[in-house]
């Protein structure tokens, strides 16, 4: 059975995982406003994708003998200038996710949770992906610069985005 204190630890988590989703969620929508819609959609399963973050620690806890609490969320605090501000953002935020997980890491190392260890090594490899994806696109976005044709390239390249 799970600690208290790391049930806690997991519960604050599903919060911020919902809340990285809610934040991406808000990027579409900006993506979408300025009709970036390859952008849009790439974020849209971005956000699919931290609700899957967040229901993978929730259903860890069930396993454990745990309770997930079902949390309330912020609505997100971000305005958007560009988009490469937003991406900017979203790596940003993924580096502070990429903390949240080490430091849940290092609290189950701590305390001796070695299933709690392990199922984070899952988490530890997601987060090396996902700034590894953030990078690219910045780095794309870099070279695109002020070439709007070019922009729109890149736009469809992640319209073909299918996986969550
Ligand atoms: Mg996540």
């Amino acid at each position: 059975m799970i600690s208290k204190t790391m049930q806690d630890a997991i519960n604050q988590q599903i919060k911020d995982e919902f809340a990285s989703a809610h934040l991406y969620l808000a990027m579409s929508a900006y993506f979408t406003s300025i009709n970036m819609n390859g952008f849009a959609h790439w974020m849209r399963l971005q956000y699919t994708e931290e609700v899957s973050h967040a229901m993978k620690f929730y259903d860890y806890l069930h396993d454990r003998g745990g309770n997930a609490l079902v949390p309330g969320i912020e609505k997100p605090a971000g305005a958007f200038k560009s988009t490469f501000d937003a991406f900017q953002q979203y790596l940003d935020h993924e580096k502070k996710v990429t903390q949240m997980i080490n430091g849940l890491y290092e609290k189950a190392t701590k305390d001796n949770d070695y299933a709690t260890e392990i199922m984070l090594h899952w988490f530890i490899n997601e987060q090396v992906e996902e700034e590894k994806v953030g990078m690219e696109i910045i780095e794309q976005l870099k070279i695109v610069g002020d070439s709007k044709a070019a922009l729109l390239m890149l736009d469809r390249q992640l319209a073909a985005r299918s996986n969550a």
